[in-house]
């Protein structure tokens, strides 16, 4: 089997890569690093399964080889990225979304999309199943990216109903582990290089509200579960174990070690109040179950970030200030 992973070299996407190489698979990465990095795939220059091409899936895709699954897990996704990057993350996620669907069409391949709890917006509805519709602020700082998926989602279905492309939409929930980018200006990687460098945690907002997080290991075997299934709903990935973002950064002091003192900053715009999934569908059709408890996760989080700081790829200061 032969599958290509666009936004192969980002943190989910890598770990995709990995997995299916595992499983036997040749993998075709596509990234053009605009938040990806060549360091998560480097361990894989060597392998002869593995192919790397630098392209902007926003543009025509020109693939010579056949290729039974594509997975489309091009984008800039941290909310960093959604006032840096506002007009790439709409191009990917309506652009490249098209182009990967008409790749998917031309070779008859498989199609997984990578959605995002972030359709359901700052959600009404608690937990969040994927019958729920959405509340979004179409014109808000996060729109661009609510907004780019849930077009995605609907150009996906339409390819499903008009072309018979088969097709499998993954709405993806919190989600950490190795290989985050340290300066992407999520709470992970921000309160971790902070407690590792000794600098104030910044809490958003009095810390009350919500996130539950998954370890990637867990998320990419629950996306292979659902490549293989016959699903074409989407389905909720993510870990339902709900905690505040307040716990959270007392966690990882805890964890770390750290001495520094928890700050409290202003919160952003749109910020979603409480997010967690309801895997009820994940639970039934996958028989999928995250399975990484969130410490034991954080401890080997903490240790790459530990790794990342001593190799001087942090600058410090840099953490938090993303916003
Ligand atoms: N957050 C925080 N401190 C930080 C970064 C984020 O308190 O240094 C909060 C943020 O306001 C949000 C939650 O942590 O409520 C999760 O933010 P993240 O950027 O990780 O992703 P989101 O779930 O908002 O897409």
């Amino acid at each position: 089997m032969r599958a290509l992973v666009t936004g192969g070299g980002g943190f989910i996407g890598s770990h995709l890569c990995d997995f299916l190489l595992a499983k036997g698979w040749t993998v075709v990465c596509m990234d053009n690093f605009i938040t990806g990095s060549e360091r998560n795939i480097a361990h894989l220059s060597s392998n002869p399964s593995f192919q790397l091409i630098r392209h902007d899936v926003s543009t025509f895709i020109d693939l010579e080889s056949s290729v039974d699954c594509i997975l489309h897990f091009a984008s800039p996704a941290s909310p960093a990225d959604f006032q840096r990057l506002p007009i790439q993350i709409l191009k990917v996620g309506a652009l490249g979304t098209h182009n990967t669907l008409g790749l998917a069409k031309a070779k008859k391949a498989k199609y997984l999309l990578a959605s995002t709890s972030e359709v359901y917006g700052d959600p009404e509805v608690h937990p969040q199943p994927e019958s729920y519709w959405g509340h979004v602020n179409p014109i808000g700082i996060r729109g661009v990216y609510d907004e780019a998926k849930r077009f995605a989602e609907a150009m996906t279905m339409a390819y499903h109903r008009i072309h018979a492309v088969e097709t499998r939409i993954v709405r993806i929930f919190n989600t950490y582990g190795p290989r985050m980018r340290p300066d992407d200006g999520r709470i992970i990687p921000n309160l971790a290089t902070q407690a590792l460098t000794g600098q104030p945690l910044t809490v958003y907002g009095d810390g009350s509200q919500t996130r539950s997080f998954c370890h990637v290991s867990d998320l990419v075997e629950g996306i292979y579960r659902l490549m293989e299934s016959n699903q074409n709903q989407p389905v909720n990935l993510g870990n339902p174990k709900e905690i505040t973002v307040l716990e959270l950064a007392q966690k990882i002091k805890e964890i770390s070690g750290s001495k520094s003192e928890i700050v409290f900053h202003p919160l952003p715009a749109d910020d979603p109040k409480r997010r967690c999934p309801d895997l009820t569908r994940a639970r039934t059709l996958l028989h999928w179950e995250p399975r990484v408890p969130v410490e034991e996760g954080l401890r080997e989080t903490l240790d790459y970030f530990r790794k990342v700081v001593q190799a001087g790829n942090v600058s410090s200061g840099l953490a938090g200030a993303s916003r």
